[in-house]
């Protein structure tokens, strides 16, 4: 169960995971089906859907007609399912004000659905709290009772974002023992995410560091994250490596192997460089995401600065998010203008290109619970500057330590730019960093190897 889904609904991470992570288990003996929200976005507006069921649910006082829809000529590699609730659901937005509501009717929903299926789940597996009610609602409501020997798993895929709300929605929730409420109190509020800690069967991190910084600092759950760490687990998300392969990308304009990884990255350069003014023959550092505090984007215009004024070298930003930041990195413009530019907005074309053309992909994060930047990074050859925090620290290697990337501790200015001017050193000797590229896109992060982890976590279930 998840608000998102590549390539139906994509926020950040969490879609990619989603999208990809059923692929890879239907390989083993078990078949995974995603449940997602119906969205009114370009995805479903291109898409032909039929009714696989129809009823009606009850979201407190409210009633809602709703529809489970099955994507014809299915070509997501897995089988899909939609919520389709009219006047709620069905939004062209993912997340708003209103997310409580819907994604409790959401959850609902499924729910009710399932309760009719001849054959139930073997597990159920909620991706963040978006679906964290689901596991208090299964062990919790009368009248899911029936599915309540059904081992259910959380995936944390950020544990910032926790979905709490009043009390005063409590009645939303399907009646329940009221003597068991604390379940879903966290500070005083109905806290989604922390229910779900309590109630799922396992919790999962999407890596292992993650997992243990996460019992230091999680947004107010670090104690219940230590007193639940006995069914808690970090596992590196992969990637999809049919979707990010640079031998068939087609947002990419040139495709590449590891073999002509100089050749093949130099084209898709040269377009990055001429569509957005910038010199070819300097390195070429890049950002990708979301402008926002976990991401160290406020940093972002200073380092840029301190590293164009004092190394011949070219920046390139994709991403949007807080406005202060978004209009500091466009002022740079004009005093960089031929060695800086930026792409305020979403664009998965030129964040393609981008893996396939730049020479160095910042990551300064604050938190990056896996971080998937950094391995499509990878696959495509394009060497990551990371601070050491979360899956990046779990994937990236200083290249002093006999690794590939660059690493840094904190989440400095001038610990970012001294980063910056090692990584231009390398540049310098053509020799090594085309050695250096060549090694990186050996590196497998491929699903292979998680979606085995997940299979043995449902494995020790039933
Ligand atoms: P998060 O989920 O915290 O945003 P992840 O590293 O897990 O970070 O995933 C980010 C995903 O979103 C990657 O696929 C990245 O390429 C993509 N992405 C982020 N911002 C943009 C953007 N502005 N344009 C295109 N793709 C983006």
């Amino acid at each position: 169960m998840s608000a998102e889904c590549y390539p139906i609904a994509k926020v950040g991470g969490l879609a990619d995971v989603v999208g990809a992570l059923p692929k890879y288990q239907s390989n083993s003996d078990r078949t995974s089906e995603v449940i997602m929200p119906f969205y009114d976005n370009k995805f479903t507006q291109s898409h032909e859907f039929s009714t696989a069921y129809n009823s009606t649910l009850e979201l407190g006082r409210e009633s809602y007609n709703f529809k489970i829809l099955t994507l014809d000529n299915n070509a997501v590699g897995f089988d899909i399912y939609f919520v389709k609730i009219i006047n709620l659901l069905t939004v062209d937005y993912v997340y708003s004000y209103d997310d409580a509501n819907r994604f409790l009717a959401f959850q609902i929903a499924a729910l009710d659905w399932i309760l009719t299926w001849k054959e139930k789940p073997t597990i159920i597996h909620c991706h963040d709290h978006h679906a964290g009610l689901t596991p208090f609602m299964l062990q919790e409501s009368y009248k899911y009772e029936s599915l309540n020997k059904i081992p259910v798993i959380l995936t944390i895929h950020n544990a910032q974002y926790q979905g709490s709300f009043s009390h005063d929605k409590v009645g939303l929730i399907p009646a329940f023992n009221f003597e068991n409420i604390g379940l879903l109190d966290w500070s005083g509020m109905i806290n989604p995410l922390s229910a779900a800690i309590k109630c799922a069967w396992k919790v999962t991190t999407v890596s292992p560091s993650y997992m243990e910084e996460l019992k230091i600092k999680a947004n107010g759950l670090e104690d219940l994250l230590v007193a639940e760490s006995h069914k808690c687990v970090g596992i590196l998300n992969g990637i999809d490596s049919e979707v990010w392969n640079p031998e068939t990308d087609h947002y990419i304009v040139k495709n590449f192997k590891k073999s002509a990884v100089a050749s093949g990255r130099k084209g898709n350069k040269e377009w990055l460089c001429k569509e957005f003014n910038l010199d070819l023959n300097k390195p070429l550092f890049a950002f990708i995401g979301r402008l926002v505090g976990e991401k160290g984007a406020e940093l972002l215009p200073e380092v840029f600065q301190k590293a164009l004024q004092k190394e011949n070298i070219s920046v390139l930003l994709l991403g949007s998010g807080h406005e202060e930041v978004e209009s500091q990195l466009e002022s740079l413009k004009t005093e960089f203008e031929g060695t800086y530019n930026a792409f305020i907005g979403y664009d998965e074309k030129i964040s393609h290109i981008i893996y396939a053309g730049a020479d160095y992909l910042l990551m300064p994060s604050r938190i990056e619970p896996c971080g998937l930047n950094q391995m499509y990074a990878l696959r495509y050859g394009l060497i990551p500057i990371v601070r050491k925090t979360g899956g990046l620290k779990d994937t990236i290697i200083d290249i002093s330590e006999d690794g590939f990337g660059f690493t840094h501790k904190d989440v400095e200015i001038d610990q970012i730019v001294n980063a910056i001017e090692r990584a231009t050193l390398l540049y310098q000797d053509k020799t090594a960093f085309n050695k250096n590229r060549k090694r990186i896109m050996s590196i497998d992060h491929s699903w292979n190897a998680s979606a085995q982890e997940y299979i043995n976590l449902y494995n020790s279930l039933n």
